[in-house]
Order: C-alpha cells, then structure tokens, then sequence
C-alpha cells in the first residue's frame, strides 16, 4: 500500500504511453475509430469511456481504498446515480441533517415515484451508537444514506457501527464523503458499500470545476452505477477530469492547511461570548468529538456557528473581507455561507428549525490563506455584533 500523496500523484497518472507525457493527456475525442465490423474495442464512444475520465476513475477509486470508480458532471448526478439503485416499493433511511439538494432530490423527484423515505438523526445519543436509525428499518428498507459530518450542523455517524449494521440487514449503505475527503476519511474501510462526493469541493478545491464521484468495491453495485453513468450521460468531461487530477496530487497538503487553520479558528470563535454555539468536530466539546478521532484524520475545514439573529448573521458576513460570501465550500480561498438563505432553501422552515439550521447559522469554509489574515477578518466580523 502507498502513502496517500503517491497514490494521489501516481494512480492511474502513468507517463503516456505514446509520448511519455508526465500528466494525462486531455482526449477531446467523442468517438474511436473501429476497423472491423463487430470487433470488440475498449474506447468506442465517449459518454462511455474517454481515457482522460478514465484516469480520474481510477485515481479517485485509489484515493478511497476502493476497486471502481465513476466520474460525474457533478455531485448532484453522482448521488443521483447511487440513488437510482432504488425502485418504487423500496424503503431508503436518510440521515435527518444533509445537503439541501439531496433532502430535495429524495423529497421531490425520488418520493413521487414512489420510494418510500424516513430521515433519521443517525448521530450517536444516549448510549445508542447510531441513535435513532434503528428503530427505523423495515422489511423493505433497501439502503442507508448518511452525510459525516452532516452539512451544516456538523453531526457525525460512526462509520464502522453503520456499516456493521447495514451488513448484518443485507441493506446497502451509501456515505457522502464531500466534507471530508479522501484525505480525512475512507468509509469504504468502515464497511460502508458506496462513498459519493461532490468532487467541486475539496477534491477539485480551487473553486474553478463542478464534478461528482462513486466509488465502490462491491462489483454488483459497480455494474449497476456504471449502466447508471451510460445510460444517463452525466459524465465528467475530459477536461473535467484532467482539472480533477491536476488538484488530487495536492489533496493532502490542502486538507492539512484546511483543518489546521479551521482548528483555530474554530477555538477563536468558541472562546468568545458574541457567539452561541461552534460546530467543529475538533473541539473537544463537540458531542461526537471522541467518534471523530475513530474515523477521521483531521477535522477538516468546516466549521459552523450560531449567531443568534438574521441581524447579527447579516452584521458578521459583511464585516469579512476574504471570506467571501457564496455558495459551495471546499476551495482554497475561505467562503461564509449562510445556509437558511443560500444552500439550505430548499428545506422546509419547519425541518430547519428542528435540525438547529436557524437564522443566526453562519457556516464558514476555511481557505488556505494565512492564519493571521483569517483570524484579524473574524475579528471584524465579531466586533459588528
Ligand atoms: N453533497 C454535499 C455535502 C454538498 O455540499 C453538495 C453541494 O454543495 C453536494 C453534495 C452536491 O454537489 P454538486 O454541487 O457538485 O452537484
């Protein structure tokens, strides 16, 4: 087994075979020529295989301990495709807290067609490892859906108690690892069946590409999402992919700098009165804190936190100057987010208010700049309270 910056520099990077080519060649190519009538030939059309993607497959498979994997448009038809493992009549379990585009993927276009779904706090309480889910499978619940740590409440699910139980149910389990990456977490080695990811954030990480990911080691499955990949078309295009591969090779100098920096942060914040609650795994005083040092590296670069009020939410996103206000997370340069207004729309006010996810929740993604700056623009953001 190689250290995981080789494997991010090497797996599925060979020097070209043609022409010694160190990166990967971009193969803006839709179709392959064939020389003879029914010849069976690897490259034959280009929503089906394009070497460019599929060295990115092979990379991001590496990447997460696991044998396939698939490249998507984006993380949205990443999900979609694993999700299209379900048919009307089968039950999914959804973790309560996620993405706003997946509670609206599972709520508005799976549920009419009749999937039955039940969002569950799967967070460890009070004694029961993975909180409420149990009580919520049925005889026709098909798999588990969870987010690690959630977005934007920062709830953590134990990876290796899921998997073990899902296994024992013959129920497949699907993990979107988008928080951590493969840098900070592997859940495929916690016995979970399929790892997704909006590869727009940390995997791509500087902002500039939109992708999506599937890997697996389950060959079943692998078949299903690669007819899945086919058959829908939403596949990463080659420049995509190349994109992908150019920001892997650095994946793991950036995770560190994220959480490093995150860390701090997230201490600064929590040891000032002006702000109610942080949401950061590595605080000690985080509920799940002793779950993360099981089953990530680092904590990552996402930390959340409770202002209070809209006033004070509006007052503290406006003083920052390298916080950027925007959608999405996960680049080198820090972004705040404000989840009732930007990602989290599309949840039910209701839902919301149950979650945490309330008007006074700012959600920081914590760039690579230098500390100091970071640090002195909180401070702005904290003194207009
Ligand atoms: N999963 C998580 C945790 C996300 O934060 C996002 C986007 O913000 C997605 C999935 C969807 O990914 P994409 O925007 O690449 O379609």
């Amino acid at each position: 087994m190689h250290g995981f910056s080789t494997t991010a520099i090497h797996a599925g990077q060979e020097p070209d075979a043609l022409t010694g080519a160190v990166t990967v060649p971009i193969y803006q190519s839709s179709t392959y020529a064939q020389h003879t009538l029914g010849e069976h030939v690897k490259y034959d059309y280009g929503r089906t295989i394009n070497p460019t993607r599929e060295a990115w497959e092979t990379s991001i498979a590496a990447l997460e301990q696991g044998t396939f994997g698939f490249a998507f448009a984006s993380g949205m038809s990443a999900i979609a495709a694993a999700l299209s493992m379900l048919k009307p009549g089968d039950h999914i379990i959804a973790g309560s807290d996620m993405y706003g585009g997946t509670y609206r993927y599972l709520s508005k276009i799976l549920a009419p067609f009749g999937i039955e779904i039940s969002y569950v706090a799967m967070s460890p309480q009070s004694g029961n490892p993975l909180g409420e889910l149990t009580k919520a499978v049925r005889s026709n619940t098909r798999m588990i859906y969870a987010e690690t740590p959630t977005n934007p409440m920062m709830n953590l699910t134990d990876l290796g108690a899921l998997g073990s139980f899902a296994k024992e149910r013959g129920i497949v389990t699907a993990v979107d690892n988008t928080f951590m990456s493969p840098y900070l977490q592997n859940p495929l080695a916690f016995g979970i069946d399929i790892v997704l990811h909006s590869a727009t954030k940390y995997l791509g990480g500087h902002s500039d590409v939109i992708g999506g990911a599937v890997v697996t080691s389950n060959i079943e499955i692998a078949e299903q999402i690669k007819f899945y990949q086919n058959a829908y078309g939403a596949i990463a295009s080659p420049f995509d992919s190349w994109l992908m591969l150019r920001s892997v090779k650095t994946l793991a100098l950036r995770m560190r700098a994220h959480s490093e920096n995150a860390q701090i942060i997230a201490e600064r914040l929590a040891a000032d009165e002006r702000v109610k609650a942080v949401y950061y795994p590595g605080l000690a005083t985080h509920p799940h804190h002793a779950l993360a040092l099981t089953q990530m590296k680092a904590f990552g670069g996402m930390v959340s936190l409770e202002l209070g009020s809209l006033e004070n939410a509006k007052q503290f996103t406006e003083q920052l100057r390298y916080f950027t206000l925007g959608e999405s997370l996960g680049g080198v340069e820090s972004l705040v987010c404000h989840p009732v207004t930007m990602t989290h729309g599309s949840v039910p006010e209701a839902r919301r208010r149950e979650l945490g996810i309330t008007e006074g929740l700012v959600r920081l993604s914590v760039g690579i700049e230098d500390i100091g700056d970071l640090l002195e623009d909180i401070e702005r953001g904290l003194e207009a309270l």
